[in-house]
């Protein structure tokens, strides 16, 4: 499934200004690395509320920089006006690369991206930073599938140095081409890979939360599984890393690789049975997002 990113970087168009659909965790911590490396975003959100979060976020993320001497606070307000936070598509006709980064569902997905393919021009690239719904699947709607790919980065954004640019059927080299090249200004280390449910990295470790929810429900304490996957050489255990992806987030993309997979990830949501997963999901453990998960925060 790997082909090497450099082959079209030669292509690339200049990606110059950049726009993320979403201001959540993702969206938000797409719009800061970008900004960081230079490339100005728009931030938009359907709440105000999530762009406020979205860029107080950054701002910490800033902050932090400016405590470690590695910016002034001259560098840090200067950055933080490359992210233009909005909620509209007012400016979006000068965009060349578009993150779509909204909830794991595939209708609101779907509306979005044939919204904002409705506002701007016609060669912009539109990419979407869906965990695990087929790119081939979300270009159905779209009039030029050509210029759209996946673009997956991974959480959190500015720590995790991986970026899956992902080619559906009808992905046109122009369009991996810029989302290769966008990947590497923002600092990041893109790989091309082809489509299927999950791509490359999800459908790793997809079956790996399948796998420790299922010891959950048969009796596991989460705490030890977590300390022993440490200790085997994880950064971190699996409860904690649903905490930080949001439960709500795992359980949505769980159910696309469950339909992609019956066999192999029915454990996941497809099989009629409650995960450990949906359990919290449902009781509002979310994670990281609400302060209470596997874990509580403050
Ligand atoms: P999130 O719930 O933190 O944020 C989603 C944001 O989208 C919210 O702020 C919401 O208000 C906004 N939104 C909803 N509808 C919108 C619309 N029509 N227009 C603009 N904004 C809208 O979710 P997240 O964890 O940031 O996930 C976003 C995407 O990134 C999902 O597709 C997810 O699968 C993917 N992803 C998540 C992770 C992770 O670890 N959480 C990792 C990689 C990829």
């Amino acid at each position: 499934v790997k082909k090497k990113a450099g082959k079209f970087e030669k292509q690339a168009k200049a990606v110059r200004q950049t726009a993320v659909l979403g201001a959540g965790i993702m969206g938000g911590g797409i719009a800061y690395q970008s900004a960081s490396k230079g490339t100005p975003i728009l931030m938009k959100d359907i709440k105000e509320e999530a762009v406020e979060l979205g860029l107080k976020e950054s701002r910490k993320l800033f902050a932090k920089q400016v405590e470690r001497k590695k910016l002034t606070t001259e560098q840090m307000a200067e950055k933080l006006t490359l992210i233009r936070p909005t909620l509209s598509y007012g400016d979006f006709g000068h965009v060349d690369l578009v993150v779509e980064a909204v909830v794991e569902n595939p209708k609101v997905k779907d509306a979005v991206l044939t919204e904002v393919e409705g506002r701007v021009s016609e060669g912009t690239i539109l990419t979407s930073n869906t965990s695990t719904i087929s790119i081939t699947r979300l270009a159905q709607n779209l009039k030029r599938p050509e210029n759209f790919c996946g673009m997956h980065f991974f959480n959190p954004v500015h720590r995790m140095p991986l970026v899956e640019v992902i080619r559906g059927e009808k992905t046109g080299d122009a369009a991996v081409a810029a989302t290769v090249a966008y990947a590497r200004a923002m600092g990041k280390t893109p790989i091309v890979v082809n489509d299927c449910p999950g791509f490359l990295v999800n459908r790793v470790l997809f079956p790996y939360f399948g796998g420790f929810s299922l010891l959950v429900e048969q009796g596991a304490d989460f705490q030890r599984v977590d300390k022993v996957m440490e200790k085997f050489g994880w950064p971190m255990g699996p409860a904690y890393l649903l905490d930080v992806v949001g439960m709500d987030t795992a359980v949505h993309a769980g159910e696309v690789m469950a339909e992609g997979f019956p066999e192999r990830m029915g454990q996941m949501g497809g099989d009629g049975t409650k995960s450990a997963i949906q359990v919290m999901y449902e009781n509002e453990r979310l994670g990281q997002k609400n302060d209470k998960g596997f874990y509580a925060y403050e």
